[in-house]
């Protein structure tokens, strides 16, 4: 039986180097420029950052979330899970690998379903790392319920004319081109009503209407956008997948992208559970060590066993992506990273914050921004609720119901038929079912 946890000692090597080189390279980007990583570079960012990304390529670790045909590694999902938990301990660290959401994503639909032309225009920037890109779905009105959407595609001859509003598209003021989700079919069921269309950032007609910020970005950092597609003409050959397809296309990018937080979480969680040893380990009070205090010992121990048993879920998770190459098949469990992932990292960055006292709360530690970074995580591609219905929808699809009025696992119905089975006979009196009664 093949059962393994070790980690290859050729991978290992470049683990080790991939944990020094983000220690040492990356975590100060994160200190110097923590809101700058879709922005397009300055000349002074660009003569730091290019020679890192060439550092990374050297080490044949550039795009790893891809196959070698797209200019990845092919390392799989699982030595994925591994780079990337190393990757999650900084903002930075996924652009300098070229693993960034939601870049990975949208490269993964452009590599899938784009023409030769679309690909030499925004894919192979991307994957260079030269151009971000963003993902245009959600809608002002609802973004749990696509059933509600309503930015809408015309045909006219060739071309298509897009009008609506979409809302919380991420980096879009800074993005070379928009992957954007648009109702083309009106009468057809859902899964067939929507389109995914590919727009460069400059088709007239595509306006920012206002940028939302998350807590604790400055007025040049906000990038969540409210954008008004106002008649945008685009040819045919603008849609990816072919029209009424947007259901399966997206699966290409929201199942990755989900479990790529997932592992990324990993390792933030990790890093706070680093700096709560520290602190419980440094600070005394009443006369001991904090980590003498039971209150303090469950902390640790909670935070502890929460993140190794989200940790085996994803390893699990990433194996079976490896194992069926669909990331539909593996939906189940998917959708129960994102519910857990946001839920541990919720509860650790609680007890971080907790046990710093009032220095938790402060802007000196990243305490405050791991609670909200939690928050945002129960949102950002669909909220807890609705990955919940779908863990759920997909335990009970191998269930069924009881065919007696009764369950069928009633103790003494299963004690008489193990009587039955033991002894020819039983003598404990069955839980009569109305189907009994009428038969006698
Ligand atoms: C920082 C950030 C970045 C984002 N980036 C992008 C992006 O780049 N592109 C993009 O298209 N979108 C993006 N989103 C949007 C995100 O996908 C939506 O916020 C999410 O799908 C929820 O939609 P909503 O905000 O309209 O909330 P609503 O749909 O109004 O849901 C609000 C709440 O209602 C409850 N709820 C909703 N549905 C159900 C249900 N079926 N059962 C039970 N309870 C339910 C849940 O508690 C939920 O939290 C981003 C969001 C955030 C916060």
């Amino acid at each position: 039986m093949a059962f393994d946890f070790s980690v290859d000692p050729e991978f290992q090597v470049k683990l080790d180097w991939m944990k020094k080189f983000v220690k040492e390279e990356i975590k100060p980007l994160d200190l110097v420029w923590p809101h700058d990583v879709f922005k397009k570079f300055t000349p002074q960012q660009e003569a730091i950052i290019a020679p890192l990304m060439q550092a990374v390529r050297d080490q044949d670790l550039w795009a790893c979330h891809l196959g070698p045909e797209l200019g990845g590694q092919g390392y799989g999902q699982v030595k994925l899970a591994l780079m990337n938990e190393i990757l999650g301990t900084t903002s930075w660290g996924p652009r300098i690998f070229g693993t960034q959401a939601p870049d990975t994503g949208n490269a993964e639909i452009l590599a899938h379903f784009g023409t030769p032309e679309q690909k030499e225009q925004f894919l192979a920037p991307l994957l260079d790392g030269k151009i971000v890109s963003c993902f245009s779905m959600t809608e002002p009105q609802g973004g749990s319920d696509p059933g509600i959407f309503t930015t809408t595609a015309v045909k006219d001859g060739e071309f298509w004319v897009i009008n609506g509003r979409k809302i919380w598209s991420s980096n879009a003021r800074w993005a070379s081109f928009f992957i954007t989700m648009v109702v083309t079919e009106p009468g057809a069921p859902l899964t067939k009503r929507m389109s995914m269309f590919l727009l460069p950032a400059d088709t007239p007609g595509i306006n920012i209407a206002y940028n939302f910020g998350v807590e604790g970005e400055g007025p040049d950092d906000i990038s969540e956008a409210l954008i008004h597609y106002e008649n945008v003409r685009v040819h045919e050959s603008a849609i990816l997948g072919g029209a009424g397809n947007a259901f399966a296309v997206a699966q290409t990018r929201l199942g990755g992208g989900r479990v790529h937080h997932g592992m990324r979480t990993i390792g933030r969680c990790q890093e706070l559970l680093d700096q709560m040893a520290e602190r419980v380990l440094s600070r005394t009070t009443k006369g001991e060590l904090m980590s003498e205090k039971q209150a303090i010992q469950m902390k640790i121990a909670d935070s502890y066993i929460e993140l190794q048993q989200l940790r085996l879920l994803v390893m699990y998770t990433a194996w079976q992506i490896d194992q069926y190459q669909d990331y539909y098949k593996v939906r189940k469990d998917i959708a129960a990273i994102k519910v857990q992932m946001t839920r541990v990292y919720n509860n650790i960055a609680q007890r971080a914050l907790n046990i710093h006292g009032a220095i938790g709360t402060s802007t000196a530690l990243p305490f405050v921004q791991a609670v909200r970074g939690a928050a945002v995580m129960g949102l950002a591609d669909g909220p807890t609720e609705v990955h919940q219905v779908t863990v759920s929808k997909q335990v009970l699809r191998d269930y069924k119901g009881s065919p007696t009025t009764f369950p069928t696992y009633l103790i003494p119905n299963l004690k008489a038929d193990a009587e039955e089975k033991l002894f020819g006979k039983s003598t404990t009196p069955r839980v009569p079912d109305r189907t009994d009664l009428q038969a006698k």
